[in-house]
C-alpha cells in the first residue's frame, strides 16, 4: 500500500495545519471516508509487520479527529502508520505530541470538536488555496481569530452539525452534514474590538515553535528547573520587591517547591508576567529568561489567564531534621546568613522560606543583629587603629599610607578603613 504524498499546508509556520485537517484532505485526495481510510491503513500495517499486535497498536484509534493533535498515544501511532505509507516525514509537527513527555497537567487546553475561523477558510478559498484546519485552533483558549476578530467556530452555520465525523470528505470548507460551505456566519456578525479575546501570542509561539521542530519533546520538569533558577536568582537581588508585585511570592514558592503538577495555565501565566516565551519556558532554555527587573513584568494579564488559588503540599520532615541538626553546631557568637543555612541543608533561599517561615525569620533575624553589631565593632576598632597610627611618629601620614599600614595590621575591609581613616584626618585637620 502507497498514499500521495500529500504535504501538510503551512509547515514551520504558526499557522501550520493540524493533523486532524491532513488526514482528511489525505481522505479526500484517496476519494474514501476518514474511516476507510484509518481502517485500511491499520490492516495494511499489520499485514505489512508481522511483529505487530493489538497491545503495540491499539486498536483505539484517536476518539475524534479533534484527538489527533493531542499529545496522546493512540494519535502518535497514527502519525507513525500514516508517515509510512505517505513517505512524508515531520507530521509531528502537525501536532501537540512535543507536550506528550512533560507531565504538567493540561486539562482543558485543547478543544473536543474540530473548530475553525470561516473568514480564514473564506480567505484561503480567495486566494485560490485549498481551505484548511489551523492547529492553532485545537487550543480552548482561541476563541477568537487573531487575524480577523471574527469567532472560532464549530457548528455548521446552516444546520449547526459538528464535523467530527469520519464519513467521507467532499470539501474540506463544506459542511460533513449539509454541504453548506462553513463559512456564513462572520458576516452577519459586528465585530468590535476583539483584541482582548486574541491575546493568545504565547499559544501562537507555541504553535510556530512545535510546527518548526518536529522532533521536539519538552522534557518533564524542564520548565520547574527554569523557574527555581530564576526564584534562585530573584532572592539575591538587592530588591526583589517589585518581582514579588508580579509574581506573587507564595505562589512562585509552591511552583518551586511543592511536587504538585504544574498546570498548563499557570506556566502560561507565568511566561507572561516574566516575559519569557512560553516554548522557551517549557524548553527550560535559560536564555529565554535574562535576569534583570524588566518594566514588561508589570505586565497585566490578559482574561483567559486569569489566576485560579491552588492548594499547598510539600513534604518537609526530612529536611527539617537535617535543619535542626545543622542549628545546633551553629556558632551562636558568628550566625550564618539564611543562604547558606538553606545551602547546607541542600535546598535553595526560596525553598527555606517557604517551607520553614518562623525558623527563617529566625535565622535572618540573628544574622542581621549580628551583621549590625559586626560592622559597628569592626568601626571601633578602625578607629582606634586609626588614632594609633595619627598618634606615632610615623612620617609622612597620608590617608593612603595610613589605609595600607592599617590594612595590613587589622585585617579590615577597606571600605570601613577608608570611611574612619577619612573622617579621623578630617577632624585632624579641622584641629589644627
Ligand atoms: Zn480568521
Ligand atoms: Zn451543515
Amino acid at each position: 500500500m502507497r498514499l500521495f504524498r500529500v504535504e501538510p499546508i503551512g509547515r514551520e509556520t504558526e499557522e501550520v495545519e493540524s493533523f486532524s485537517s491532513y488526514v482528511l484532505r489525505l481522505a479526500k485526495a484517496h476519494g474514501v471516508s476518514v474511516g476507510r481510510l484509518l481502517t485500511d491503513l491499520k490492516a495494511a500495517y499489520a499485514r505489512d509487520n508481522p511483529e505487530w499486535h493489538e497491545e503495540t497498536i491499539t486498536d483505539a484509534k484517536p476518539a475524534t479527529l479533534a484527538d489527533m493533535v493531542r499529545p496522546i498515544d493512540s494519535a502518535a501511532e497514527l502519525l507513525e502508520v500514516v508517515e509510512h505509507y505517505t513517505g512524508v516525514s515531520g507530521l509531528r509537527a502537525t501536532t501537540f505530541q512535543a507536550l506528550r513527555q512533560a507531565c504538567y497537567r493540561s486539562v482543558g487546553l485543547f478543544h473536543n470538536h474540530l473548530r475553525w475561523c470561516p473568514a480564514c477558510f473564506e480567505e484561503d478559498l480567495n486566494l485560490g488555496m485549498t481551505p484548511y484546519f489551523r492547529l492553532l485552533w485545537a487550543f480552548k483558549d482561541v476563541t477568537h481569530c487573531h487575524k480577523h476578530g471574527v469567532p472560532i467556530i464549530m457548528r455548521c452555520p446552516k444546520c449547526f452539525g459538528r464535523q467530527n465525523s469520519t464519513s467521507r470528505v467532499r470539501g474540506i470548507h463544506l459542511c460533513r452534514k449539509c454541504k453548506a460551505p462553513l463559512l456564513e456566519q462572520h458576516r452577519s456578525e459586528e465585530t468590535p474590538d476583539q483584541s482582548e479575546k486574541t491575546d493568545y501570542r504565547d499559544l501562537r509561539e507555541l504553535t510556530g515553535y512545535v510546527a518548526s521542530n518536529p522532533a521536539l519533546v519538552f522534557e518533564d520538569g524542564a520548565a520547574r528547573r527554569l523557574l527555581q533558577a530564576i526564584f534562585d536568582r530573584v532572592w539575591e537581588l538587592e530588591d526583589e520587591r517589585e518581582f514579588w508585585k508580579i509574581l506573587p511570592k507564595e505562589q512562585s514558592l509552591m511552583i518551586s517547591y511543592s511536587d504538585k503538577k504544574l498546570t498548563m495555565k499557570m506556566l502560561r501565566r507565568i511566561a507572561y508576567r516574566l516575559g519569557i516565551s512560553l516554548p522557551g519556558l517549557l524548553a527550560g532554555e535559560v536564555e529565554c529568561w535574562t535576569p534583570q527587573l524588566d518594566p514588561r513584568w508589570l505586565s497585566e494579564l490578559p482574561a483567559n489567564l486569569n489566576p485560579a488559588k491552588r492548594p499547598r503540599k510539600h513534604n518537609r520532615s526530612a529536611l527539617l531534621a537535617r535543619l535542626q541538626e545543622f542549628r545546633q553546631t551553629v556558632d551562636p557568637g558568628e550566625p550564618p546568613p539564611l543562604v547558606a543555612v538553606a545551602k547546607e541543608i541542600g535546598i535553595s533561599t526560596g525553598g527555606m522560606e517557604y517551607l520553614f517561615p518562623a525558623i527563617s525569620n529566625e535565622i535572618k533575624g540573628a544574622y542581621q543583629k549580628w551583621k549590625i553589631e559586626d560592622k559597628e565593632r569592626k568601626r571601633l576598632e578602625a578607629t582606634a587603629a586609626v588614632f594609633e597610627y595619627l598618634a606615632s611618629d610615623r612620617s609622612p601620614k597620608s590617608r593612603k599610607d595610613a589605609l595600607r599600614v592599617i590594612r595590613e595590621q587589622t585585617g579590615l575591609p577597606k571600605n570601613v578603613l577608608r570611611d574612619v581613616i577619612s573622617q579621623s584626618f578630617d577632624s585632624v585637620k579641622d584641629s589644627l
